[in-house]
């Protein structure tokens, strides 16, 4: 965890590890969680108020840069059944189940299903 604060002009700026524990009970009092509950919504990328100034604000930057990194990965390949492709046995790569036939040969894609079967 690499917990960042944020100061009055909006920007963040990182919380020594001093000072982590102190921001984090900050958090588990202003918003009655558990320190358990601050730091698992904290791993998930969420900001967290630790006052009621607008800008008292919490967050685990590593958990936001994983956070953006996944949903950036997300919006170049829209509901892929394979984010990342699958290899065939004719060793082309597909990225949907839908584009895999099934040939006696092993799984191909459309183009050479023909050729394969
Ligand atoms: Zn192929």
């Amino acid at each position: 965890m690499k917990l960042q604060r944020q100061i009055a002009n909006g920007n963040w700026v990182e919380v020594s590890r001093d000072n982590q524990e102190y921001f984090l009970s900050k958090c588990v009092t202003f918003l009655s969680l558990s320190l358990e509950e601050v730091c698992r919504k904290l791993h998930l990328g969420k900001p967290l108020s630790y006052d009621s100034d607008w800008y008292a604000n919490l967050r685990d930057v590593e958990a936001v840069n994983a956070l953006q990194q996944q949903q950036e990965a997300k919006r170049r390949s829209p509901d892929r059944d394979y984010p990342t492709g699958r290899r065939l046995s004719c060793g082309h790569t597909v990225y949907f189940s839908a584009h895999i036939m099934s040939t006696s040969s092993g799984p191909s894609c459309m183009d050479c299903y023909d050729r394969m079967s």
